[in-house]
This record gives structure tokens, sequence and C-alpha cells, in this order.
């Protein structure tokens, strides 16, 4: 059956918020996919409907042959920020925004890596464990540590770095930014210390949070060697994306007292192989990498897409959230 209306294809896992605004307009039709549907699949569903116009991706690839399969495709959207699964000079060759959620989840990463920075300092799981276990008289001598007074070093001054940046201030720590493509007048502004010298600062930190992208830069950032310039006492954490850190040069670290501590919400591999000897250590704390996917970012996220898809649909796609900027006229 033909149709005037927009088809806009929707992974499963989109949260109700995102489905209610396009919902409201009776020029969408909404088509919803598996969110790990094959990628010949895919291409299949969206020739059966074409021409489709529009699509909302959880972590499904999209590139030349889904554009080609859609027909009239005018805004690829990410439910999320990342977009390394999106072909973009594809997408920027035929004039097609690639759409993100910009901060919808910025503030629930950097909560997340300031969680992961207390957990560390008070020593949660190890004190946990010591009051279930009966241990109580060994209280005094696994003493938890303050925020307050210590020194964190920020690395990347983004949407979430800022706010790890803001949140860690809150606790009345010295902080430091490193972030080469960012104004260092601009982080002074802000209130704090930008660094030229990455290993400079890793020697004076006391916590270090990344928070830059996976890059070709970036992969093996904290190589055996970087992770030497760290204070044997430094915590590092972990929430940007996995690689960035060489993971056995880490446990290498830990295990031999190089390292006070670590707090990694991603990984080199996902989900990692276990059991995994990183795991086991009593000074690591780990999560599922859900630092962008609170209850509420999800909401957030639904929602930010939405409004992407119906900006971009009306001819004015909001200019902030788009990742190929050379397609906006
Ligand atoms: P952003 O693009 O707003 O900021 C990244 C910052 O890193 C930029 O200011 C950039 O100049 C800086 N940067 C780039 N290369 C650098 C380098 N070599 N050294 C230091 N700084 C560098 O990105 P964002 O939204 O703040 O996201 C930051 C990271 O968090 C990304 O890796 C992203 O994939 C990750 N992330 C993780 C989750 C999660 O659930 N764990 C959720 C969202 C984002």
């Amino acid at each position: 059956m033909t149709t005037n209306k927009k088809k806009i294809f929707i992974t499963q896992t989109m949260a109700p918020g995102g489905r209610a605004l396009l919902a409201e307009r009776d020029d969408i039709e909404l088509i919803e996919f598996p969110n790990l549907i094959s990628a010949p699949d895919f291409a299949a569903l969206l020739k059966s409907h074409a021409p489709v116009h529009g699509v909302a991706l959880g972590a499904t690839r999209f590139g030349e042959a889904e554009l080609e399969a859609a027909k009239d495709m005018k805004v690829v959207t990410r439910i999320g920020v990342g977009y390394d699964a999106v072909d973009v000079p594809a997408l920027s060759r035929r004039k097609i925004p690639l759409m993100v959620v910009g901060t919808a989840n910025s503030p629930s990463v950097a909560e997340q890596a300031l969680f992961m920075m207390l957990m560390l300092a008070k020593r949660a799981n190890e004190l946990h464990a010591l009051v279930k276990d009966g241990q109580w008289s060994t209280r005094l001598g696994k003493l938890p540590y303050d925020l307050f007074g210590k020194t964190v070093l920020i690395i990347g001054f983004g949407r979430i770095g800022t706010r790890t940046a803001r949140r860690c201030q809150a606790m009345e720590m010295s902080v430091l930014v490193y972030d080469p493509y960012q104004p260092a007048d601009e982080i002074k502004r802000a209130g704090y210390e930008a660094v030229a010298s990455l290993d400079g600062a890793l020697s004076r930190a006391d916590f270090v949070s990344i928070h830059c992208p996976k890059t070709p830069e970036t992969i093996g950032m904290f190589n055996a060697a970087r992770l030497k310039h760290m204070k044997p006492s430094a915590y590092l954490i972990n929430t940007a994306r996995g690689g960035i850190i060489e993971e056995a040069a880490l446990y290498e670290a830990l295990t031999s007292s190089k390292l006070a501590g670590a707090g990694l919400d991603v990984f080199a591999q996902e989900p990692p192989p276990v059991p995994y000897p990183l795991f086991e250590l009593p000074n690591v704390i780990i999560a599922p990498h859900v630092a962008g996917v609170t209850v509420e970012a999800v909401d957030r996220m639904s929602e930010q897409t939405a409004r992407n898809i119906l900006s971009a649909l009306d001819g004015a796609p909001i200019r902030d959230n788009v990742i190929n900027q050379d397609v906006l006229v």
C-alpha cells in the first residue's frame, strides 16, 4: 500500500517518550526493527518499506547498502553520541545529516566518573566486605580517603569532561585539564588549570578521569610507559571507551603497587571475557558500559532523537547535534 506519510525506522529499544513525540504527528509512520538485526536482514527490511525517510539507530550499522535500500533517506540519528557504526562520508555524499543526542547523557557519565572516584577513595568494596565478613576489628587498617583537597586530572574537556570537572570542583578538589584541542584560556576561565603535558600532569594527579574520544591518537594512550608517570597512590577512571587503556599494562601496574586502583565502565572487548584477572583485584571496580544509560538518560536520549528527526524532516536540523556539518547550508 502506498502512503504519503514519512516512514521512520526506530529500533525496538527506543524508550516510549521519543516514540510518543513521533507518533503525535499524523504525517509520520513508525516502523520498528530489532536492535540486534543482522545487516542483510536490515537492508532487506528497509527495501521492503522503501522509501524510508528517517532512522533511529541503536546498535545497528548504517552505510551505503542501507542508504541504497532506503531510497529516500532524509535523516539518520543515533540514540546516543557514538557513531563509529555509521559511514559518515556516505551520508555526507548524499547530503543526509547524521544526528546524535548532544548532552542528553553527559551528566549521567560525569556522575558515574565521580561515583567511581568516591567508591575507590572510600574503599567501598573492601569495607563492605569487611563488615559482612565479621572483620570489624581490622577496620582501622583500611581507612578510606577524602576527595577533598586532592588533585584530579580530567582528560578531554568536552560535554562530559566539563561536567566531571564541575562535580570535582564541588568536592573541593584541584582540577587539572588536559585537552590539546580546547583553548587554555577557556579552561582557565572555567576555574581549572590547563596542562600542556599529559605526562607532567600525571605525576601530580591523585585521580585521573578519561573523557576523550577513542581515536587513533588515544588508543593505547594509557600503556605501560604512560602508567609509569602516575603516582602509586593514584586512581584511574575510564568511562570513555575501551582500548584507551591497555588492560594488560593496567593489571601489571595494579598488581605491582604502581597504581592504587581503577574504575572501568568500558573495555577493549565488550562484553569482556570472564573470568578476567583484572576483575578479581579488590581495588578495581567495574560496570557494564552503563554510565550513559541511566533510567533518566534513556528517556532524554529517546526524546532528543525524536526532536532531531522532526527538526530534519521539517527542514531545520538542530545544528549542534549534526555530526557532518558539511551537509548544512
Ligand atoms: P566530546 O566530543 O564532547 O568531548 C571530547 C573531548 O575530548 C573534546 O573536547 C576533544 O577536544 C577532547 N580530545 C580529543 N582528543 C584528545 C586527546 N588526544 N587528548 C585529550 N583530549 C582529547 O565527547 P563527550 O560527549 O564528552 O564524550 C567523551 C567520551 O565519553 C567519548 O569517548 C564517548 O564515547 C564516551 N561516552 C561514554 C559513555 C558511556 O556510557 N560510558 C556514554 C557517552 C559517551
